[in-house]
């Protein structure tokens, strides 16, 4: 089986997730204890970030007043982080930023802000979206309360007890190519120029393949042959993840559905000419696209 090299930059592998101690009902407790532990602070989702020399996570301490004026519920154990303890705090829109830091949103930082700290605010965003998501239970309306050191809700009705879980939507971008042409799409709202791989959520009863043959035929009128997995990328904006597919298709004529403004196929050549702009860097999307550029993958045919 051929297994792509490719790790997106924004997986949370360096995050030490620990699922073991978010079972601990003093978890909190442990974590104020030990003066190793780091806070991260986000408000209204935006992250709290140093303002100087250069973009990056602002970590502060226990004893910080944006910490200590925190309930145990704004609270939540993310894991232990370069080998430290590290604990999200949910900041409310009457808090201050400390000197020499502030708020921002987090997807403009993506392309600064060092890989494996854009990873753990992506995990961060996402938890606290859905929480503010889930205030209350979807069975029977009462409050929910955090549970697993913010891991998990459940519904405070002794009736119902029900509980949540961190919500994620699946969603498939596939590159369709045929030999040395690639399908490519974009959105009105884009910068003008900009072309992407297509993508689309994955509906419920469907295997990820269908979704992208699905996906394709809807957007593009174009038949995809055969698709293959490449790698995937949470994109907390608000909670997807991102599962990226190569797929080969016949080159014919595209028919729009109205979903994008135009979709083409760009010969290889085309591609690398800067009349055309791709996604940015960091997307599994660009990553896609380069993969199928260096020829890596566009070789295999369907059967
Ligand atoms: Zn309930």
């Amino acid at each position: 089986m051929n297994r792509s090299p490719y790790r997106n930059p924004f997986s949370s592998a360096s995050l030490d997730r620990r699922h073991v101690e978010r079972k601990d009902d003093e978890w909190l407790d442990a974590a104020l204890d030990d003066p190793d532990t780091r806070f991260i602070a986000l408000r209204e989702l935006q992250p709290l970030v140093r303002s100087a020399p250069e973009s990056g996570i602002c970590f502060l301490q226990a004893n910080d007043p944006l910490i200590r004026n925190r309930k145990p519920a704004d609270l939540l154990l993310m894991g232990w982080f370069g080998g430290r303890r590290t604990v999200l705090a949910e900041a409310d829109e009457h808090d201050e930023a400390p000197a020499g830091s502030h708020f921002e949103e987090l997807r403009p930082l993506l392309a600064s802000l060092p890989t494996d700290e854009a990873a753990l605010l992506y995990a961060a965003r996402a938890l606290l979206f859905w929480r503010t998501r889930h205030r209350h239970c979807g069975a029977c309306g009462a409050p929910t309360a955090p549970r697993s050191a913010g891991h998990a809700l459940r519904c405070v009705n002794p009736d119902c007890s029900a509980n949540f879980f961190p919500r994620i939507d699946p969603a498939v971008i596939v590159l369709v190519s045929d030999g040395p042409y690639a399908l490519l799409g974009r959105q009105a709202s884009w910068p003008q120029g900009r072309y992407s791989a297509l993508a689309g959520f994955v509906e419920v009863g469907e295997s990820l393949e269908d979704a992208v043959t699905r996906e394709v035929f809807e957007e593009t009128g174009i038949q995809v042959h055969e698709s293959h997995y490449f790698a995937s990328q949470p994109w907390p904006f608000p909670s997807s993840l991102m599962l990226g597919f190569h797929a080969s298709g016949s080159r014919g004529p595209v028919s729009l559905d109205g979903e994008l403004e135009d979709a083409r196929w760009f010969h290889a050549d085309e591609l690398r000419q800067p009349t055309v702009t791709l996604p940015l860097p960091h997307t599994i999307a660009r990553q896609l696209i380069e993969e199928w550029l260096q020829g890596a993958t566009h070789s295999r045919k369907a059967p």
